[in-house]
């Protein structure tokens, strides 16, 4: 009742102190873990988007930048010449244009500029300094305005006026002149004429940059931005001085210039740039070949349309895809990363669970062990109280009788006087047995080789039945090899199985006896005990040498006895390196054996 109650205390008390808390500690810090997984995946689409948005808005920069510059560049300017604005004197300033002796930005093709209205005029290509114009870049650029060209001529009326908001600005007359005659034969006019046109001016409308994206009938991509200039009829307001120059500005005139942006490196090569110094590690930007459909690949998770994102405008449905980026996200990084973490506390908690349990093992081995060892304590005090109670009372009995003279018949005084003796024997042999337990726990013994039988033989008269008892033993003694051994230990162990053998297995009248035999064996020289009584379950065969231990519950038991004498035995036994064991004898009984180790 006890011992189980107490181990699951003590287990319930090692759970609640050491395995909850762990466990509980353990589960949350899965739980956390999972929980970050799941917020990292959960953020890759806007992680995406962000990244999307940051890849627009860095390209959108690049771009601006040089949009603000080319809007900031005077309609004049285009031209292989031109006459720097601020010359307002009788001198025009001839300067070659920048479009012409200037650098190009990255980005631009080149500029063109071209009269709206007068399909037959050329159109008016310019690349800056510092580069060969390649015919087949001329070519191209040749295909790209005739296309466009056609495309503004299909424009109608108030689509012509809706891209020139706001009001004329005034611009002065001679710099238009230059402009307008840098084609012509009339610029040695226009130098003589400058003296009258001091101080004239001539409204002209600028209109916004308007950023358009097309395919070329061959399906070549284009990007243009343009804007109009528009210059009101100049009638009458000419000096007669300076006729000569009515051609160029009598009826006024409407250009389109701008220029024609590098697709490969607006759509491709800057987006790219752009993603190096914004996208993250597991980040990727991805271009998709305009000539594929565009089909979704399972780790990309933001689409960047470039062409409407940059701001321009399409016509032909579809074209808004053109040059589609995608942003992938590696997703196979966050997963790795719980993958080797999970394993992580997976073996962690696989140490921790073992650790636990085999502390629980443990906890509940020695648990049971020392409660074993105390309700072995326990069974020995009742047993020895009991021992000690019944001769004590024998011999007070007796003695009070003697005493008072109740006994006056000689041979009943020597019948008590005997008991007496007998009591006192019975009380010393158990005295002497529990001092022995620690004499023979502490002293060394020093095993002589000797010869067991003649041992054995001289402890004949002391083995006898008590008083009054029939003979009980018989005597098997082979002739064997000396054995280490000392008279103590083999005295101590043969009374101790034959008062139990005795005790346990007593022989009835015409009975067999109990057996005493001796033979050699292998590399021992056997001593056995063998008597015909209830021999010893399996299970007990090892416990009952230890100290204090005695089969069944001492309420139940019927014999007396304190559980010392076979662990005496084992004593013995062991202070001279023999080994003491019990085994079921064939036929009924148990055989009590004792190898004593040969003599060499
Ligand atoms: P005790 O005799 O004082 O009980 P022991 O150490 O001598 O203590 O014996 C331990 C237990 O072994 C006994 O309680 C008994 O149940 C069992 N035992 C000892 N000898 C025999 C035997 N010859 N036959 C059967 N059981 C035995």
């Amino acid at each position: 009742m006890l011992r189980p109650r107490t181990t699951r205390t003590a287990l319930g008390l090692y759970g609640v102190l050491l395995v909850v808390p762990t466990l509980v500690f353990g589960w949350l810090y899965w739980r956390e873990l999972v929980r970050d997984y799941d917020a990292e995946l959960a953020a890759v689409p806007e992680d995406a988007e962000d990244a999307a948005r940051r890849i627009v808005a860095g390209m959108r920069h690049r771009l601006d930048r040089l949009l603000e510059e080319e809007g900031e560049r005077p309609f004049h300017q285009y031209g292989q010449i031109f006459s720097a604005v601020d010359a307002m004197g009788d001198e025009v300033s001839i300067l070659p244009s920048p479009l012409v002796n200037g650098p190009r930005p990255q980005g631009i093709l080149g500029w063109f500029s071209f009269d709206l209205g007068e399909t037959a005029t050329e159109v008016d290509f310019f690349f800056g300094a510092g580069r060969q114009k390649s015919d087949e870049l001329l070519q191209s650029l040749t295909l790209t305005l005739s296309d466009f060209r056609d495309r503004k001529a299909k424009e109608g009326l108030l689509e012509r006026l809706s891209q020139l908001e706001g009001s004329a600005s005034p611009f002065p007359l001679s710099a238009v002149s230059v402009h307008r005659s840098f084609k012509s034969e009339l610029l040695s006019c226009v130098v003589e004429c400058s003296p009258h046109m001091v101080g004239r001016t001539l409204p002209v409308f600028t209109s916004e940059l308007h950023s358009q994206f097309f395919r070329r009938a061959d399906g070549t991509p284009v990007a243009i931005v343009s804007r109009r200039i528009l210059a009101k009829p100049n009638k009458g307001d000419l000096p007669p001085e300076a006729d000569c120059l009515r051609p160029l500005l009598e009826d006024g005139f409407t250009t389109q210039q701008g220029i024609v942006v590098d697709v490969d490196w607006l759509l491709r090569r800057l987006p790219f740039e752009v993603a190096a110094q914004t996208l993250g590690e597991s980040q990727e930007l991805i271009s998709l070949n305009p000539a594929q459909p565009i089909k979704e690949a399972p780790t990309v998770f933001a689409h960047i349309l470039p062409v409407v994102a940059m701001g321009f405008e399409v016509e032909a449905p579809g074209d808004e895809d053109f040059g589609r980026l995608d942003v992938a996200i590696n997703t196979d990084n966050i997963r790795l990363r719980f993958e080797k973490q999970s394993k992580r506390f997976m073996g962690v908690a696989l140490m921790m669970v073992l650790t636990m349990a085999a502390g629980m093992a443990l906890l509940y081995r020695s648990v049971n062990r020392e409660l074993e060892q105390a309700h072995r304590m326990q069974n020995f005090v009742a047993a020895v109280t009991h021992e000690l109670r019944t001769p004590l009372s024998t011999i007070r009995l007796h003695g009070e009788m003697l005493l008072e003279g109740w006994a006056s018949d000689p041979k009943v005084q020597r019948e008590y006087y005997s008991r007496i003796v007998r009591e006192t024997n019975r009380l010393s042999t158990l005295v002497e047995n529990v001092l022995q337990k620690s004499r023979l726990k502490e002293s060394v013994v020093e095993a002589q080789p000797g010869d067991l039988n003649r041992v054995i033989e001289a402890l004949k008269p002391n083995l006898q039945a008590p008083e009054g008892g029939s003979a009980d033993l018989s005597f098997e003694l082979e002739a064997g090899p000396r054995a280490l051994i000392t008279s103590e230990a083999v005295s101590g162990i043969l009374s101790n199985l034959v008062e139990n053998a005795r005790k346990y297995a007593p022989v009835s009248p015409g009975g067999e006896p109990i057996q005493i035999r001796t033979r050699e064996e292998g590399e021992t020289v056997l001593l056995e005990v063998a008597d015909r009584g209830p021999g010893v379950p399996a299970e007990e065969r090892e416990r009952i040498f230890d100290a204090f231990y005695r089969i069944g519950s001492e309420a139940t038991r019927t014999t007396t006895g304190t559980g010392l004498g076979l662990h005496l035995v084992a004593l013995h036994a062991e202070s001279v390196g023999a080994r003491a064991s019990v085994e079921n004898r064939s036929g009924g009984g148990s055989v009590f054996r004792i190898a004593f180790l040969k003599a060499v």
